[in-house]
């Protein structure tokens, strides 16, 4: 079965575990067509489309969710983002990156994991910076879940050639607990440890739940749809050279003949000539300085 691109939400009522599946395929795809990722980094990159997404899924909030993970060695910058809406979009940047390098040699020593959150409601925006630990991203986002949440949390995250997934369980809060089987969620985290990259790739989520679960009492919810989607716009790209000011953008201008911005999770390009500078700063007389990047951080380039 192809062209899932959905996350679904599961509870096992006999074990007092939550817990939510993501399967990308499409998704997966369109992040990839756009750079050629060697295996090392593609690995991590999915295993990071797949974690955002259940990270996302395990908290209600309006706007947009980013995981990075950021440090000094060959992969040094890992960023996936995604909205409320379920729109995904990421990257990585990196230089030699060896086969088969464990996730220390592939961040560096002392590389750190970010998620933030950014939403429309002050209340629901944080932001958790934890050291990289473990052998797996899927490790490592445990310690997260350890450090910064609270709740017992196991993650299992693979990638196969067109797909990246990822299953997510956590124990429930007390009071949302039913039947307070204390060997409950150790159960549920055995079950779920006999997973394969396979299964977790290629099954889809029903049977994949169905073949662990079958002897607990499990409700499975609707489906939701998730998709590639970059929010890039005209307008950012607008906003962004008014930041860097008329002086600076009518001297690329005069140097080059236009500013060119490529958007590095989409490659949209956005081209600006004298004439689009022109009105861009039509009436505004003072300069702001500001580092040409976008909202998240992320470097757009500059031709
Ligand atoms: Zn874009």
């Amino acid at each position: 079965m192809r062209n899932r691109d959905t996350q679904q939400k599961f509870l096992i009522d006999s074990c007092d575990v939550r817990g939510h599946v993501v399967q990308l395929d499409d998704t997966w795809q369109d992040a990839l067509a756009r750079t050629e990722y060697p295996a090392p980094v593609r690995q991590v990159l999915g295993e990071a489309f797949a974690a955002a997404a259940l990270l996302a899924s395990t908290i209600k909030f309006d706007g947009k969710l980013t995981l990075q993970v950021r440090g000094d060695g060959p992969v040094y910058l890992l960023v996936v983002q995604v909205t409320n809406d379920g729109s995904l979009r990421g990257l990585a940047r990196w230089n030699d990156v060896p086969a088969d390098a464990s996730l220390e040699t592939v961040f560096g020593e002392d590389a750190r994991m970010i998620v933030t959150v950014e939403a429309k409601r002050n209340a629901e925006s944080y932001q958790g910076i934890v050291p990289l630990e473990g052998s797996t991203l899927a490790d490592a986002l445990q310690t997260y879940f350890k450090t910064s949440e609270q709740l017992p949390t196991r993650l299992f995250l693979a990638v196969k050639e067109n797909t990246a997934a990822g299953m997510l369980i956590q124990k429930l809060p007390t009071e949302e607990r039913l039947v307070n089987d204390s060997d409950g969620w150790q159960r549920a985290a055995v079950l779920c440890g006999t997973l394969t990259d396979e299964e977790l790739c290629e099954d889809g989520s029903e049977l994949l739940l169905h073949r662990l679960f079958h002897e607990e009492q499990v409700r499975v919810f609707d489906a939701e749809p998730v998709r590639f989607h970059c929010s890039c716009s005209r307008e950012r790209t607008d906003g962004m050279l008014e930041g860097l000011g008329k002086t600076e953008v009518d001297s690329i201008v005069d140097e080059q003949g236009t500013v060119e911005i490529t958007c590095e999770f989409c490659d949209a390009v956005y081209n600006y000539d004298k004439v689009d500078v022109a009105a861009l700063f039509k009436g505004v007389a003072t300069d702001v300085v500001a580092p040409l990047a976008d909202d998240n951080g992320a470097d757009v380039t500059r031709h």
